[in-house]
C-alpha cells in the first residue's frame, strides 16, 4: 500500500456530504441516526450563493417510513412543512382529451373465493356486469369527493387498505431534517466548492477545497449536489446514461400560486401538447409546473400554457430547469456515493425522486456495514440501484406508450416507439390474460400497474380460467356490495382540509 493511502478494510471515519437539497439533508440526517455512537464524523457543505432546485413537493408513502425512522411525529411534519395529505394521482387529458383516470396508492377490490379481484373483475365486465374498475377503490372515491380520513392500520377488510403519502414545502423539509441531522452531530459548512482534488494513487476523491480556503479531506464523499454532478461526474467523469429517447421531455418550467378553494387530496398531472402540467396542492399555496419536450414546444408556449391554466395568482417568478432523463452509470463509484439529482433523473410524473434519495441512501446502510467498504457490496448496490431506476423509468414509460392521443406529433411519436425489453415483457404478459408481471426491487407494485394500464384502457384479451370456478350471479352481488360499502364509506370521511385543520392544525392537549 502506497504511503498515506487509507487502508481499504478499516473503517469510514469521515462523511463529507455535499449539497444541501432534498437530497444533502435526507442522507445527513439518516446516516447520521443510523450511525450514532461511532467514530464517525459527518459534514454537509452547501452553498447559498447556488441554491436548491426549489421543486420536489409530491412523494410516495414510503416517505412516512423514513419520517418514521427520523422519529418525526405526523403532526410536527404536517405544521413543520405545510403538508397535505396524498392519495394518488389524477392524470387528466392522457388517454384522450377530456378523460381522466386515477392512480391510487391502493389495490382494488378484494379477493373472491380465493382469486384476486381483477380477473374476476374483468370477466364481468367484459359481459357487462360491473362498473368502472376506479368504484372499486375507497382511496379513489375519497379523492374525488375531495375527503380524506387516515386508513385504519388494524383493518382486516381489504376493501377499507390503502396507503397515502404528502406533498409538502421541500426547503421547510430541509430545515426540518437539518434541524434532526445537526442534533446527532452533523456539522454543515456554508461555502462554494471550487476544486475537487482526486488522489493520484488510486483514483479517489482526496479532498474538497472551499472557496474560503477551508480544505476538507474524508473518507466518503456523497454528492447531493444537484444535476451539476460535482464529485460523480465533474470530479470522476462516472459517466451518464441516457433516456431521452424513450423519456424526450426535457424542460420545466415551474411557479407557485395562490390556492383557491380547498386543498385536494390528490396530485394532478394534466397532458398537453407535448408534454403535462403538474399541480401540487400545499396548505399555503399550489406548487405548479409545465413539463414538456423541448423539441415539440418552445419555452414561451410551455410558460403561456401553464399561467393560463392556474387556479390562482402566480407567486414570484416562474423558473425553467433543463434536464436530461437518465441514470450515472454508477451511483456509488470509487469513496464517492451519488444520491438525488446528481445520480439520475426521471421526470416527475410518479414522484419518484424522493423516493429514490430514499432507497438509495439505504442501500449505502445496508452495503457499508460496520462502515468499511466492500468493492463486492458497492458493485451490487450499484446492480439493485440500476434495476429500481430502470424499474421506475418503464412505469413512467407506459403512460406515454398507452396514450389514445392524436393531436399532437408528440403523442403519435410516444405511442409509436419502441420500448424496453422490459417493459414489452411485462405489456405482453398483461395483454394475454392479465398477468401483472413483478420484478425485484419494483417501486411500483401491481395495483399500480394496474392502475395505469386500465386508466388507458389497456386490457387482456382473455381472463384467467380459474374465474369460471365461481358463481357469476354470486360474484356480481359481491362485487355490487363492495361498490355500495366504498361509496358510502366515502361520503362518511370528513373534506380533506377539515380532518387536516381538525386533527393537525389545530392547538391539542400534548
Ligand atoms: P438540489 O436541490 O439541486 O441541491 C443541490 C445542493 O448542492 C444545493 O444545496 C447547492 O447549494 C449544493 N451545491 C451545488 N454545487 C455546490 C458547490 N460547488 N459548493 C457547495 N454546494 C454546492 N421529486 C419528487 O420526489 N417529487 C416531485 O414532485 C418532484 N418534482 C420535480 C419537478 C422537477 C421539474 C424537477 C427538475 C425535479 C423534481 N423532483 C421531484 C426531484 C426533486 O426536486 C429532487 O430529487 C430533490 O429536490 C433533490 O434535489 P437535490 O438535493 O439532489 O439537488
Amino acid at each position: 500500500m502506497q504511503q498515506g493511502a487509507k487502508d481499504p478494510k478499516s473503517p469510514i471515519k469521515v462523511i463529507n456530504i455535499v449539497g444541501g437539497g432534498t437530497a444533502g439533508w435526507m442522507a445527513a440526517a439518516t446516516l447520521a441516526r443510523h450511525f450514532r455512537g461511532h467514530d464517525l464524523s459527518i459534514r454537509l457543505v452547501e452553498s447559498e450563493q447556488i441554491g436548491t432546485i426549489g421543486v420536489g413537493e409530491a412523494t410516495v408513502p414510503s416517505i412516512l417510513n423514513l419520517n418514521r425512522y427520523l422519529g418525526i411525529r405526523e403532526r410536527d411534519f404536517i405544521a413543520a412543512t405545510g403538508a397535505t395529505f396524498k392519495l394518488g394521482i389524477e392524470f387528466s387529458d392522457w388517454y384522450t382529451a377530456g378523460e381522466s383516470f386515477f392512480h391510487p396508492f391502493a389495490d382494488f377490490g378484494a379477493p373472491l373465493g380465493g382469486i384476486p379481484f381483477y380477473p374476476c373483475w374483468l370477466k364481468q365486465y367484459k359481459l357487462g356486469n360491473a362498473a368502472p374498475l376506479s368504484e372499486y377503490s375507497l382511496a379513489t372515491a375519497l379523492a374525488k369527493g375531495g375527503r380524506f380520513a387516515q386508513p385504519d392500520p388494524d383493518t382486516q377488510n381489504p376493501l377499507a387498505l390503502y396507503n397515502y403519502a404528502y406533498h409538502f414545502d421541500a426547503s421547510r423539509y430541509a430545515a426540518l431534517l437539518r434541524r434532526i441531522a445537526e442534533s446527532h452531530g452533523v456539522r454543515r459548512i456554508e461555502g462554494k466548492i471550487v476544486e475537487v482534488r482526486l488522489d493520484s494513487s488510486n483514483g479517489d476523491i482526496r479532498s474538497l477545497h472551499l472557496q474560503s480556503g477551508e480544505i476538507l479531506h474524508g473518507d466518503l464523499y456523497i454528492d447531493c449536489s444537484g444535476f451539476r454532478g460535482l464529485l460523480i461526474e465533474q470530479a470522476l467523469a462516472t459517466g451518464y446514461e441516457d433516456w431521452r429517447h424513450w423519456l424526450p421531455v426535457d424542460t420545466a418550467v415551474a411557479v407557485q400560486s395562490e390556492r383557491a378553494g380547498p386543498a385536494p387530496p390528490y396530485t394532478r398531472a394534466t397532458a398537453t401538447a407535448a408534454g403535462w402540467r403538474w399541480r401540487i396542492p400545499l396548505q399555503h399555496r399550489n406548487g405548479n409546473g409545465h413539463v414538456f419536450s423541448s423539441a415539440h414546444m418552445t419555452t414561451e408556449q410551455a410558460s403561456t400554457e401553464l399561467l393560463k391554466n392556474l387556479e390562482g395568482s402566480a407567486l414570484g417568478e416562474q423558473r425553467v430547469i433543463r434536464f436530461a432523463a437518465g441514470m450515472r452509470k454508477k451511483f456509488w463509484n470509487r469513496n464517492c456515493v451519488a444520491l438525488g439529482l446528481a445520480s439520475g433523473f426521471i421526470e416527475p410524473l410518479e414522484s419518484t425522486s424522493i423516493s429514490l434519495i430514499q432507497t438509495g441512501v439505504e442501500k449505502i446502510l445496508k452495503f457499508l456495514p460496520d462502515l468499511i467498504p466492500e468493492q463486492k457490496n458497492i458493485d451490487e448496490a450499484n446492480r439493485l440501484n440500476r434495476q429500481e431506476y430502470e424499474r421506475v423509468r418503464d412505469f413512467i414509460i407506459l403512460h406515454y406508450k398507452l396514450n389514445g392521443r392524436d393531436d399532437t406529433q408528440f403523442w403519435r411519436d410516444m405511442r409509436d416507439m419502441a420500448v424496453p425489453d422490459t417493459l414489452q415483457q411485462k405489456m405482453d404478459a398483461f395483454t394475454e390474460d392479465g398477468r401483472l408481471l413483478s420484478f425485484e426491487q419494483e417501486s411500483f407494485q401491481e395495483a399500480s400497474w394496474l392502475a395505469i394500464y386500465d386508466g388507458f384502457q389497456f386490457r387482456p384479451r382473455n381472463y384467467l380460467a380459474e374465474v369460471d370456478k365461481l358463481d357469476n350471479k354470486q360474484v356480481i352481488r359481491a362485487m355490487e356490495n363492495m361498490r355500495h360499502a366504498i361509496a358510502t364509506a366515502a361520503t362518511h370521511a370528513p373534506p380533506h382540509h377539515t380532518f387536516l385543520r381538525q386533527a393537525f392544525l389545530q392547538p391539542q392537549e400534548a
